[in-house]
């Protein structure tokens, strides 16, 4: 089967006609395996989402290229259009931490955490009943980031919302008020800003960050496990470019130098989508060694069953990268836990029926309000992870 899938593919590059215009296509095909989706990503298709439930796959394809050659029956196919304004810009994030800063000095504290090839600023914000010491002992620390990948508009908005929720709703909400009081929480709602604002000037569907005109997966850029089980490309016009060398990009480097100084008791890294939740490691049959997989594990499916799905019903999923998408290496949860102990989970949020970009108006209100369940979950675990050496 894969020999004669390859034999399709060559056929469709060959006869594919380039340059293409920058507009694009979600196409879902019928999933048939682990294998499958290796197959189509060491072959260059830019695999979005995989949805083993109704076993499709989502591609995101160039427009006017055409697919039948693919070997797969096309079930779906829709155009994409730019996405919804209404997603925050790079300019705008920046502005809106700063203004938080500004308006709530008590709680909030913006850090500069890199720069880019391109010499935009990457900020974190700390946020903590400042005027809450836990001296001689720094509070416990707690990371929430998103927007590793440029296209998925929707996941800063969550990380957004976790700092509106902590600033607005302490002192009325006794839970917040305690976690504001016990943690400094940290958020990086835009990991990779060079991205953004290539989404929003010229290609909707970028991923990576700009690096040379080509880009660098930053997610498959740190150190842990970097180029160790095919679970990333060595081609710079791949999806998945896993860059030079480890640790090669300032946006991997910046998350890396953060969590190094503050080091995080848990990490939720944002992404979109597939409605999953996902822990160590991204290499089959690469495991968290126990016992501390035993809770780990528990608490990532805990936190998949507070995740409402987009349909109304039913919860996330949890598991690793490797059984739930595909084999991923060089990814940051995994570097985390590794060299820091952090227990570090992804959250896919939104279904393969929203993709990367759905309509602001109709879905950015009901996926932050349903990650909120999640995310609260993680603040009130930060006890059953003491910091390891
Ligand atoms: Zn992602």
């Amino acid at each position: 089967m894969a020999q004669y899938l390859f034999g399709l593919l060559s056929a469709f590059f060959l006869t594919a006609s380039a340059p293409t215009p920058p507009k694009f296509r979600y196409m879902q095909i019928a999933y048939t395996g682990p294998k499958q989706v290796r197959d189509l990503m060491a072959a260059g298709w830019d695999v979005a989402g995989v949805n083993q439930d109704k076993k499709r796959i989502t591609l995101v394809v160039k427009d006017g290229t055409v697919m039948k050659t693919l070997g797969f029956p096309v079930l779906t196919s829709r155009e994409l259009y730019a996405p919804d304004s209404s997603y925050k810009t790079p300019d705008e994030v920046t502005k809106i931490l700063l203004d938080y800063e500004t308006r709530y000095p008590q709680f909030v504290a913006v850090h500069k955490i890199g720069t880019t090839v391109e010499g935009r600023d990457i900020y974190a914000a700390e946020i903590t009943a400042r005027f809450v010491k836990m001296s001689p002992d720094p509070k416990p620390t707690v990371l929430f980031d998103s927007l590793h990948h440029a296209r998925e508009v929707m996941t800063p908005e969550v990380t957004l919302d976790i700092l509106d929720q902590l600033v607005t709703q302490y002192s009325t909400d006794s839970d917040i008020t305690k976690w504001m009081h016990k943690y400094a929480i940290w958020i990086v709602p835009m990991v990779n800003p060079d991205g953004s604002q290539k989404v929003w000037t010229s290609s909707s569907m970028w991923r990576k960050n700009t690096r040379g005109g080509y880009g660098v997966d930053i997610n498959r850029n740190y150190p842990q496990d970097w180029n160790k089980c095919n679970g990333s490309s060595g081609d710079r016009n791949n999806e998945t470019y896993r860059g030079s060398s480890a640790g090669s990009e300032p946006e991997t480097q910046g998350l890396m130098s953060l969590v190094a100084s503050i080091k995080p008791r848990i990490n939720v890294s944002y992404h979109s989508f597939s409605e999953i939740v996902i822990y160590p490691y991204g290499c089959r049959p690469d495991r968290i060694p126990l016992p501390g997989r035993t809770d780990y594990e528990a608490v990532g499916k805990e936190l998949a069953k507070k995740l409402v799905r987009d349909s109304g019903s039913g919860t996330y999923k949890a598991g690793v990268v490797y059984d739930l998408l595909y084999d991923a290496d060089g990814g940051s949860i995994d570097w985390m836990y590794a060299k820091h102990g952090t227990v570090s989970y992804v959250v896919e949020v939104n279904s393969d029926s929203q993709g990367f970009q759905p309509s602001y108006s109709r879905w950015r209100d009901d996926t932050v309000k349903r990650q909120r369940p999640g995310w609260r979950y993680i603040l009130s675990q930060v006890e059953k992870f003491p910091r390891t050496p």
